[in-house]
């Protein structure tokens, strides 16, 4: 079989080898990290050492860290009416979440339907600031939640100045960084997150870890999303994963390390991706390009005429694997949320793939996704013609 050439980095990324060597020695480490004896504090030591990595690739202090088992769990312990501060100890009667978010920040964590509100993206994907201020302007206390980078469309959301006007309200802002981190800078006091989560296996570490990361020590959840042990500090009860935490640090470390030679490497390629595309059917459309700050790694494009399901099938059988812009966890294809708020018409909606690289793409995954576009689309302008004839 030949070799395949992956391109699906945003649905999850290979382990980095700084991740598997963490993992693999965890492994032989018995102790349960909340004992006491020497077995227990070496596996609590593994913890602490990735608290500080992870705390690394954010900027923030490794006391603020909460691992929890995924991005989607981190993103339900945030979204909670019950989120104290030093001098705030009301709840938050209303969450406030842009329609471009990830289901697992659609959902609205623990706030009924009626207390959640949309807000509005423009035309070119990003959060609508205008409509943010206004929605907030009459809620005390609220929670916004935004996401630095759109796992569909790798758009760079405008975090920064989202938060100010949010802190301006006296309101709190969650910032999903599942996509971002590793890719882009994601300091927390830049973006001015107060809350932030991470997902380890986006950034090369093993499935089934995360983390909630909070800007300061005084912001409190007073119900824990999952209770019944002190674990991480009573914010997540349950025994750690520890070869799956002690991969999440080794590998937010090689993520800091390499971000910005690793970006360069992956928009080069894009860029190249996208040359090639456009230049073999110059009617495709590449969502945001030349428009928007996107991530490095990531495009979205359609083809009027082709359905994504169609095209994602025909990659797979040529050895390239990339996925549906609006594929949802179940493998459905659904119409895109994400496209849909940004007024994209529903035949463009149905037709977007999502092309996402990384670290180790090369040139030839390039010219081997080139080389199957150009095989699907003539043989479809073939089919059409002989339609036609
Ligand atoms: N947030 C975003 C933006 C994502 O892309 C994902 C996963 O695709 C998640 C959250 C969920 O992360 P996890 O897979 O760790 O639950």
């Amino acid at each position: 079989m030949s070799v395949r050439s992956y391109l699906d980095w945003n649905a999850t990324a290979p382990m980095r080898e700084e991740a598997k060597g963490a993992f693999a020695a965890a492994l032989s480490r018995i102790g349960n990290p909340s004992s006491v004896h020497a077995e227990g504090r070496a596996a609590r030591a593994l913890i602490e050492a990735a608290r500080e990595q992870v705390a690394a690739l954010v900027g923030a202090q490794p006391g603020n860290v909460v691992f929890t088992a995924s991005g989607t769990e981190a993103n339900m312990l945030a979204l909670t009416p019950a989120i104290e501060t030093a001098d705030e100890k009301r709840p938050r009667s209303r969450l406030f979440l842009s329609a471009i978010e990830h289901a697992s920040v659609r959902a609205g964590g623990r706030f009924s339907r009626e207390a959640i509100d949309e807000l509005p993206v423009c035309p070119d994907g990003r959060l609508d600031l205008a409509a943010l201020a206004a929605a907030i302007a009459n809620t005390p206390r609220p929670l916004v939640s935004l996401m630095l980078a759109n796992n569909e469309t790798g758009f760079v959301q405008p975090v920064a100045e989202a938060a100010a006007i949010v802190h301006a309200a006296g309101g709190l802002i969650h910032v999903d960084a599942v996509q971002a981190a590793g890719r882009i800078p994601c300091d927390m006091t830049a973006l001015g997150a107060d809350l932030l989560t991470l997902s380890a296996h986006k950034i090369g570490g093993a499935k089934g870890a995360g983390a909630l990361i909070r800007a300061r020590e005084d912001i409190h959840f007073p119900q824990p999303l999952v209770r019944g042990g002190g674990q991480e500090r009573g914010l997540r009860a349950g025994t750690e994963n520890v070869p799956g935490i002690a991969a999440f640090g080794a590998a937010a470390a090689a993520a800091l390390a390499h971000r910005d030679g690793e970006a360069a490497h992956m928009s080069r390629l894009r860029n190249q991706l996208e040359a090639g595309l456009l230049a073999a059917t110059p009617h495709a459309t590449v969502f945001g390009r030349d428009a928007v700050e996107r991530l490095p790694n990531t495009t979205l494009f359609a083809l009027a005429g082709i359905k994504a399901e169609t095209a994602v099938i025909a990659f797979d059988l040529e050895g390239v694997a990339v996925s549906s812009g609006a594929a949802c966890s179940s493998g459905k294809v659904q119409p895109s949320h994400v496209l849909a708020a940004m007024g994209v018409s529903g035949p463009l909606q149905r037709g977007a793939v999502r092309v996402s690289l990384g670290w180790n793409s090369t040139a030839g995954d390039v010219e081997k996704f080139l080389g199957a576009w150009t095989k699907l689309t003539s043989a479809l302008s073939k089919e059409r013609r002989g339609i036609a004839a």
